[in-house]
């Protein structure tokens, strides 16, 4: 059975430089890291450590074309029949958009699954999964023969009259759309200002995210062909833009990078929150990190125990954040690229995370960060996109605050078991260090749990577990925590 990921795991972003760091932080899973000498990749599996094959589906530069000349048609195009370049991406030679359904790209995407699955990892992750639907998204194609041909046969399939005549057409056998929008203009600028009014538009953006998306499940029945082996399928997600979600359904887990806003500390963490609420709606583990700008702000701060507040964070919303043993960084002033985190400052968290799966695998929040019921847990329509927008934005949600730095997170799970993490986010940053918060009192209401409770026990890192009161009153349970230093999870007993 192909593994899924757990509240416990300890995931490094890519391989250690120092392998001596798996053992320190009791390393799980490594969630990406291109293609790797199988005897890396079995010194992994021997230490029980999942690894993975990275591969992206993006871009194409002169490099490509130069050593794969068919790939020079291969290109996502405009309505202009321009290739698009990729914006974000800045070297000498120009990278531009790969289709995804040509099949010379799909072709070198195949090649390049089986350069990163060569060594026998057990999963497969993809980076930037969507290749050209991200230009579809951004408004400018693909426009290829490739598309053209692929949407005709996909709205032929929808069956729908109102679309045709949308289209002012008796049938999509043979329907150019490209011919179609030329009829309202001519011009990428003039066709970018015009949207969303072009008609067809929403079923194009569908069309492409499923093409994307049906791309990415190919390569990964590939994948799981090259090892002989179920695979775990991980992507990058952006969250919380809905034009990701697609493949969601079909991972493993997600992986993405949530703003933590250092610099409006605490509450820029607010938007972290909600960014987790929405994974968690999503119903699949998230492998988290900061942002690149947010680890160049540790960087520069020389403030590396903020990241413990960002840990305990992750967790209290239920789900992973990466260890940061190895993580991308934004240079600046020529500085490093990466963030190398040092074990003494976060294994002994790591390591207390991987001891207490019983209380952090399988819970799910209560109180105002419960995701709503009713959202979709498929995501292939635009409808449906927006339809899990709406659910999730509905009601305007805030944790619940001991006090304006210490936050609590009531988490429960299926069999009634409770787990209240409590996050102490005051930070002084000249010290890098947590700044305690003494005599906490939390106040739950009863309504989250429906039963009073006999007493309750505190687990921290680097701390033995003690027990506490619990106050059962009309309508609130009360507790108090002599002194929070970063992140306490309260259990609760009963009586019996
Ligand atoms: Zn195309």
């Amino acid at each position: 059975m192909v593994r899924t990921l757990l509240n416990n795991d300890v995931v490094f972003f890519c391989p250690s430089v120092d392998p001596s760091a798996y053992a320190k932080y009791g390393t799980t899973m490594v969630a990406s890291g291109a293609s790797h000498a199988s005897d890396y990749v079995n010194k992994l599996k021997r230490q029980n450590i999942h690894s993975t094959g990275t591969a992206h589906f993006l871009s194409i530069n002169s490099h490509d074309t130069q050593a794969h000349p068919e790939l020079a048609n291969a290109f996502a195009l405009d309505i202009e029949q321009k290739p698009i370049p990729v914006p974000w991406i800045h070297h000498e030679a120009t990278s531009y958009f790969g289709c995804v359904n040509n099949p010379a790209f799909r072709a070198y995407g195949r090649s390049k699954v089986c350069e990163a699955m060569a060594s026998g990892p057990q999963g497969l992750h993809i980076d930037e999964y969507l290749g050209s639907a991200y230009a579809a998204v951004s408004d400018c194609g693909c426009f290829c023969p490739h598309c053209i041909h692929g949407f005709a046969q996909y709205l032929s399939k929808l069956n729908n009259p109102d679309l045709l005549s949308l289209a002012k057409a008796d049938t999509f056998d043979g329907f150019e759309y490209l011919a179609f929008v030329k009829t309202i203009t001519t011009n990428t600028p003039q066709y970018i200002s015009l949207l969303p009014t072009i008609p067809l538009h929403d079923e194009f953006i569908d069309f492409q995210l499923q093409c994307a998306t049906a791309n990415a499940l190919s390569m990964a029945a590939l994948a799981a062909d090259i090892v002989d082996s179920a695979v775990t399928l991980s992507a990058t997600i952006s969250i919380p833009s809905p034009e990701y979600l697609p493949i969601v359904p079909h991972l493993s887990y997600c992986v993405s990078n949530i703003d933590h806003e250092p610099q409006n500390m605490p509450k820029g963490l607010l938007q972290t929150v909600k960014a987790y609420r929405f994974a968690e709606a999503l119903q699949k583990p998230l492998a988290a990190t900061a942002t690149p700008e947010n680890w160049a702000f540790i960087n520069s701060h020389n403030a590396d125990n903020l990241a413990c507040v960002w840990i305990a964070l992750a967790n209290a919303c239920g789900q992973v954040f990466m260890a940061p043993n190895r993580i991308l960084c934004s240079a600046i002033d020529n500085g490093p690229h990466w963030f190398c985190g040092s074990a003494a400052t976060f294994a002994p968290l790591y390591q207390f995370i991987k001891n207490h799966g019983g209380l952090l695998n399988d819970f799910k929040a209560v109180g105002p960060l419960s995701v709503p019921l009713a959202a979709p847990t498929s995501f292939d329509t635009t409808h449906k996109r927006q339809t899990f927008t709406d659910a999730i934005n509905a009601t305007p949600i805030s944790p619940i605050m001991a006090t304006d730095t210490v936050w609590v997170f009531p988490r429960m799970k299926s069999d009634g078991a409770i787990a209240i993490h409590i996050v102490n986010l005051a930070f002084d940053l000249r010290a890098n260090r947590n700044i305690p918060a003494v005599n906490v009192e939390v106040h739950l209401p009863n309504s989250l749990f429906k039963r009073d409770f006999s007493g309750a026990t505190v687990h921290s890192c680097n701390s033995e577990p003690y027990k506490i009161q619990v106050t059962n009153n009309e309508n609130t349970c009360t507790f108090v925590l002599p002194e929070v230093k970063l992140w306490d999870i309260v259990t609760f007993e009963y009586w019996a």
